[in-house]
């Protein structure tokens, strides 16, 4: 079967998520058969190298020998049992090494099977555990301008991206929002550390005045990932955990998308030396396999939900795949692979590559800034380099790069016009150079006239 045919078959009977179905109409879909290492092969054979790790999930490439063997092993052994009453050793051995590799002062893990879920439970966690403890005016919440959570709706309240939250606002939590310490706003010559301090102060401020009635502070730590991959200092952390401390406000780190190594540590929490009371993982978990999110939370936390069952102080929440075996199998292979094959340290070399890749790049008209953390590189190109304009989000420029980067066998999907990189850690320093050279071709054509 060809692309096409394929194509037609999919688009009679799918809705794909994130996506205005008519652009299908002129936008080919890509059917992909097979998955082999960094590269996705389509139906008539063409490769693309996924430079972005199929959503930022993949670490280890698709199809990777031993998180395939391992998920083989416990498919014969148990696919799933519900984790009401009951356990099983997948569950309770990631648990374990979850545990041991997380920020210190995180002992207990409750499962989900996405993203967005393993936040729903952080704030719901959070609001009920100072119910339980008999405070029932801390029912706000603080999240950054800029910040992605999610899009269920809890999730997308605290969630600042104007695409995905607009239209849905009248349904939506009221939250309190905080300027981000996104260091692309930063003055000429100010440093990010600078910038991130100053950018601390209406927080402070805020939880000063309201901390009675905040619950918790979400936050990306380090880099802004669906907010056009906007990075800042890890000081900006430091500040807040000890913010929180202070004014007895619970800290929730959505690691979903910086977790497992993105940041060039295998936590972004890690780079402020601090640990939250809520650590939310997915993504990455599973090397990108499958569905599995976990909240991370403390003995705290977890002793302010312990009683007798008549007080009703229990976390009422579950999910039907909560703790499903196969994806805590994948987990298990993914954290095994990290310690055995010396990952993070592989990775120094891989970034450090990345980022020579792209070392001249704002040498181009229309490329404003060039930003890295560890493994994430973000090129962000705008109409006007000397007034910051952008070009108008119509224009839709990234989908030229994205189009483009396909024709050359590259899968790079721009969020806006910003281009970036995500690669899974098996990328090899050539197909880093070819992913560059694809990105900056394509942001040349896309920004003609
Ligand atoms: N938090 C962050 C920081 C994310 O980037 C995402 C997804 N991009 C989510 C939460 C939601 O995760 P999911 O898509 O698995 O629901």
């Amino acid at each position: 079967m060809n692309n096409a045919t394929f194509a037609q078959r999919d688009l009679s009977v799918l809705w794909h998520p994130c996506t205005q179905m008519k652009d299908h109409e002129s936008l080919p879909l890509i059917s992909i058969k097979k998955g082999d290492g960094v590269f996705l092969e389509d139906m008539e054979g063409n490769r693309y190298i996924d430079a972005i790790s199929s959503w930022w999930v993949n670490i280890f490439g698709h199809c990777n020998p031993t998180i395939n063997n391992a998920i083989k092993q416990q498919l014969d052994t148990l696919e799933h049992v519900m984790l009401g009453g009951f356990t099983h050793e997948a569950a309770v051995v990631l648990s374990e090494k979850l545990l041991a590799v997380a920020p210190k002062g995180l002992s207990k893990c409750f499962y989900s099977d996405n993203g967005s879920s393993a936040v729903e439970i952080a704030l719901k966690m959070s609001f009920q555990s100072w119910r339980n403890q008999g405070n029932h005016q801390k029912t706000k919440f603080v999240s950054l301008e800029n910040s992605y959570h999610g899009e269920t709706l809890g999730a997308l309240s605290v969630s600042n991206v104007a695409l995905y939250k607009e239209t849905f606002a009248p349904l939506l939590l009221d939250i309190i929002s905080a300027p981000s310490p996104d260091c692309y706003h930063r003055e000429q010559g100010e440093s990010w550390r600078n910038y991130s301090i100053r950018q601390f102060e209406p927080m402070e401020t805020l939880l000063a005045q309201r901390h009675h009635e905040i619950s918790a502070v979400i936050i990306e730590p380090l880099v802004q990932c669906a907010g056009n991959m906007r990075m800042y200092h890890p000081i900006y952390l430091t500040l807040l955990r000890a913010a929180c401390d202070q004014y007895n406000v619970h800290l929730i780190a959505d690691e979903v998308a910086v977790g497992f190594g993105r940041t060039g540590t295998l936590f972004g929490c890690e780079q402020a030396d601090i640990s939250p009371d809520f650590l939310c993982v997915a993504k990455g978990l599973t090397g990108g396999y499958l569905p599995l999110a976990a909240t991370l939370t403390t003995e705290k936390i977890y002793q302010s939900f312990y009683d007798d069952y008549e007080k009703l102080t229990g976390f009422f929440h579950s999910h039907s795949y909560t703790g499903n075996a196969l994806g805590c199998r994948a987990g298990i292979a993914t954290l095994d692979i990290f310690q055995q094959q010396n990952i993070l340290q592989k990775n120094k070399r891989l970034a450090q590559v990345m980022q020579q890749a792209v070392a001249n790049f704002t040498e181009h008209p229309h490329i404003i800034d060039v930003r890295q953390t560890g493994m994430i590189v973000a090129i962000e190109f705008v109409k006007n380099k000397h007034t910051k304009e952008p070009f108008a989000w119509q224009q839709r420029r990234g989908l030229k790069v994205y189009e483009y980067a396909l024709s050359k066998g590259v899968l790079l999907r721009p969020i806006g016009n910003v281009v970036y990189f995500i690669p899974p850690y098996i990328i090899t320093e050539a197909q880093i150079n070819t992913i560059a050279k694809v990105a900056l071709e394509g942001i040349d054509r896309a920004v003609q006239n």
